[in-house]
């Protein structure tokens, strides 16, 4: 492509015509490393589904919302990799999925609010270390607190990607290829779960949605089109279908199954 160059987006280094940015927690994996976290190292399962529903209903931002139950968490925190890595598992149909979208130069681009160093370690444990390190991801980052080391008792707070009241606005990411040129731009698929998945919700052609969870509530309350899925095998299955012109991104958004 004529555009390659310093500023080129990293994700159009191979010239896809179909780009996959996709969540990590909850998403990828079967549960929420920071869910988790909260309620079994934090304040509790009770505070933070008040939390959640402060979020989606708008009461509140999401950027304090999370900020309020990871401060919550004092295990140092290589403490708390070690407990993610035994107790998060990966979504069944991923792997499989992400090796397909290799082999038809699908690039997968990670975006997430959760903390760079988990998410890279738990992929490293669960798709291994070099596919791990072949993703892109744009998440928040972890910092250490009042003089201490991230590894200390309270030593670890997390640090947001920008100003907005999302913490993570998945939204600037997305729109830096959504507003290419036409005859530049790729197809945009985009995979998630929860509320931190509200500022990516508009900005894709084809919105895969997880069946029970909160982003469904957000996308019917707010007309967002989308399609459901249970695991990454209903994601692939869609997404090879569109990739080989069986299915238009249209036909494909069929809201709640
Ligand atoms: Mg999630």
């Amino acid at each position: 492509m004529g555009s390659a160059g310093p500023t080129a987006l990293p994700a159009l280094r191979t010239n896809p015509k179909f780009i996959f940015f996709t969540d990590f927690d909850g998403t990828i994996t079967q549960q929420d490393s920071n869910d988790f976290m909260t309620d079994n190292l934090g304040f509790g399962p009770v505070l933070r589904k008040k939390g959640n529903e402060d979020v989606l209903y708008g009461r509140r931002d999401f950027r304090d919302a999370f900020r309020d139950m990871l401060d919550s968490v004092a295990t140092p925190f290589n403490m708390c990799i070690d407990i993610l890595r035994k107790n998060i598992t990966l979504d069944p149909g991923f792997k499989a999925f992400f090796e397909w979208a290799r082999e038809n130069n699908v690039p997968i681009v990670v975006l997430s609010g959760g903390m760079e160093p988990i998410i890279r370690a738990l992929l490293a444990h669960l798709l291994g270390q070099e596919a791990a390190d072949s993703l892109q991801i744009v998440s928040n980052n972890v910092a250490p607190r009042n003089g201490k080391s991230i590894n200390d008792v309270g030593g670890w707070q997390i640090v947001y990607h920008d100003d907005s009241g999302f913490g993570h606005d998945k939204s600037l990411e997305i729109r830096q290829y959504s507003r290419l040129p036409a005859e530049e731009r790729p197809v945009l698929f985009y995979a998630g779960d929860g509320v931190s998945d509200l500022s990516a919700a508009k900005e894709t052609d084809l919105l895969f949605a997880k069946a029970g969870r909160d982003l469904i509530t957000y996308c019917e309350k707010e007309n967002v089109p989308f399609t459901t899925f249970n695991d990454f095998s209903d994601i692939h299955a869609v997404v090879k279908d569109i990739v080989t012109g069986k299915l238009s991104v249209k036909e494909a958004a069929t809201g709640r199954k």
